[in-house]
């Protein structure tokens, strides 16, 4: 018998073999026990987490022969239930919507889809990377979802819903599955294993579910090379090899030397790691990965539910945790998310890796200079382990901090002239903007402000407006999708400031030929507040994306960028474009800081008008709820 890959033999059968999505298989059952049966399902989820795993199960309950009628738990036994199983079934037909995507596609599947069943109750269409579809093609799946024939079912699985028109998704019956429980996955994982009578240890496990991320395919997968090439007997060290991780007791060393200020250290663990085969690239993203886990360790507790990891790396991950204070951590997860985000397109990877650590060391002796401006006492920071060696720092490294403080401080605070010697440490970042001269600054640290804000009863803080990382820091701490934004790697911007990647002219003229499209489309469709928004953001174009960094939150961005919106901006670029492309609108600094260098207090009319919006009562929930901040304010009243 040839060899059948782990996630296809042990591909559940029944509702009940589907592990951390009961939520999905309860509300099914329950509906084909009462015989309210939908013609159109969305299944909508992170990959490899059981969407088109469960479109099967329901197909098999739909058309299941054991019964003359669909059964809440297939058989798997009788020549229907096989056949799906097998994928060999006439009535259900299985289509990858990421290579038929057209309209000729759906129109056939429309024709097909008004005769009968050959043999069972349904006939049942599953279209898999539902999202792909184009428009003109979902227009014509509308028109048979619309009018059904009864003996019609679709299920669609996707990883984007909101890519899904909502004239389509306004007639389906809509499942969002949840990424699989790290403990669930570890579980499964430890059960297949026996039955495949493989001696596996908890850490090699533990390793397994974590490169899976979520995903029991991927994790799956994985133990299927580590069976190929390891026999019966599998080790962390194996599962380590095989996927090219690093030890997390390597992460913890790099943090040890953060922590010591030790940048040679640093150097000496990236040659030995690069000398081993590493990829930079692959590192850094570890690296982002062990630090967003400090974070939430040091933010909700080490045995939180937002970190699943093993429990070694949940004890190494909380010692990295007690060293550093939660200002250092998100500071340096911003430093190795710009560091990971660069090494997908420089030529001198390594060169950038040893650059993104070394900010590390030097990140957290930003604040004393903080202090400094604020006339805070240096007392006030309980940075624990570092704390003597910032204050031994605050002379000797003025120089590299003036230069690395352009990108934590904002640019209203005022810089250290700059010392010739400070362009010796190689960096790629411009000048920041502190180069212009301007006003000292008199309000209080933003962390301290911060720290005032959430200890007193809302109390307005003078810096409000610049609050931009502590106000992201405190929605961290109490917005839990903040947590899961950061959990999944997004740019969650936290006030370093506008370090501006050199990109090719090309690539510019490109994005500003795309980003006046864009406006004028959104301007055209009464959008103004976004078009205003995308106007002031940073636009590049990569590929086959479109990324505008904006200063707003990643939740703020969520709530902008409504389903009709995206279809008016996507169309535009299609348009512009002449090929589909990806918009995606992420937090950044740039649009926070105008171009022209500092801050300068607003327009006395202008700041009239600023406290009005401030009163206005959706602005006050919003800076309530998202920890939102006005950043512009448009007086059409003075002006006009
Ligand atoms: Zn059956």
């Amino acid at each position: 018998m040839s060899y059948q890959v782990l996630a296809r033999k042990y591909r559940p059968q029944k509702f009940s073999d589907v592990i951390g999505q009961d939520h999905v298989t309860r509300t099914l059952q329950n509906a084909i026990a009462q015989g309210r049966i939908a013609h159109g399902y969305i299944f909508s989820g992170h990959r490899g987490i059981g969407k088109t795993t469960i479109a099967r199960i329901l197909a098999m309950a739909l058309n299941c022969q054991s019964q003359d009628h669909p059964v809440p738990e297939p058989c798997a036994v009788c020549d229907s239930c096989r056949e799906i199983r097998a994928g060999n079934s006439v009535d259900v037909i299985e289509i990858d919507a990421a290579t038929n995507r057209g309209i000729d596609e759906i129109r056939e599947l429309r024709e097909a889809a008004r005769y009968r069943p050959a043999r069972d109750r349904f006939k049942i269409y599953i279209l898999d990377e539902a999202h792909q579809i184009t428009d003109a093609a979902f227009n014509a799946l509308l028109k048979t979802l619309e009018e059904p024939p009864s003996h019609i079912v679709f299920m669609m699985a996707t990883t984007q819903p909101e890519d899904i028109p909502q004239t389509i998704r306004s007639r389906c019956q809509h499942f969002s599955f949840h990424a699989v429980r790290f403990d669930d996955i570890v579980a499964q994982l430890r059960t297949i294993a026996q039955q495949e009578r493989i001696e596996a240890d908890d850490e090699a496990l533990a390793m397994l579910a974590e490169v899976g991320d979520g995903s029991m395919r991927d994790a799956l997968s994985i133990m299927d090379q580590a069976i190929a090439c390891c026999g019966s007997r599998l080790s962390a060290d194996v599962v380590r090899g095989l996927v090219g991780t690093v030890a997390s007791s390597v992460l913890e060393d790099v943090m040890d030397a953060v922590a010591h200020n030790s940048s040679e250290d640093v150097l000496r663990t990236i040659d030995r790691l690069l000398v081993e085969g590493q990829s930079p690239q692959h590192f850094a993203r570890q690296m982002l990965r062990f630090l967003r886990n400090a974070l939430v360790a040091k933010v909700a507790g080490s045995n939180s539910q937002l970190l699943q990891i093993s429990s070694d790396e949940q004890a190494r991950v909380a010692r990295v945790a007690a060293g550093f204070s939660e200002e250092d951590l998100a500071r340096f997860m911003q430093i190795m998310l710009r560091t990971h985000n660069e090494l997908g397109y420089k030529q001198e990877q390594r060169f950038l890796l040893e650059l993104g650590l070394l900010k590390l060391v030097h990140a957290q002796r930003l604040l004393p200079l903080e202090e400094l401006l604020s006339g805070a006492s240096t007392g006030a920071k309980t940075g624990g382990a570092a704390t003597p060696a910032r204050a031994a720092g605050t002379t000797s490294h003025a120089a590299s901090r003036a230069q690395l403080g352009s990108a934590a401080l904002r640019s209203e605070t005022p810089m250290p002239s700059r010392a010739p010697q400070a362009s010796s440490i190689p960096t790629s970042s411009k000048p920041g903007p502190g180069g212009d001269p301007a006003p000292p600054f008199t309000g209080p640290s933003p962390f301290e402000a911060d720290r005032r804000r959430k200890s007193g009863p809302k109390a307005e803080t003078a810096a409000g407006d610049e609050l931009r990382a502590s106000s992201e820091l405190s929605s961290l701490r109490t917005d839990p999708t903040m947590a899961s934004a950061v959990m999944a790697g997004t740019a969650t911007a936290v006030a370093l400031g506008s370090e501006v990647a050199e990109r090719s002219s090309a690539a510019e003229s490109s994005a500003e030929g795309l980003r006046q499209a864009v406006l004028t489309a959104l301007e055209n469709a009464g959008q103004h507040v976004l078009a205003h928004n995308l106007e002031e953001g940073e636009w590049s174009a990569q590929d086959a994306e479109v990324v505008v960094k904006v200063g707003m939150s990643q939740v703020l961005i969520g709530v902008a960028l409504g389903p009709e919106p995206k279809r008016i901006i996507q169309t535009a670029l299609t348009e512009a474009a002449k090929r589909p492309l990806k918009f995606k609108m992420i937090s950044g600094g740039a649009a926070v800081a105008p171009k022209n260098g500092a801050t300068a207090a607003p327009p006395a009319n202008v700041a009239g008008a600023r406290a009005r919006a401030l009163s206005d009562p959706i602005v006050q929930r919003m800076k309530e709820k998202f920890g939102a901040e006005i950043r512009t304010v448009i007086d059409h009243k003075n002006s006009g």
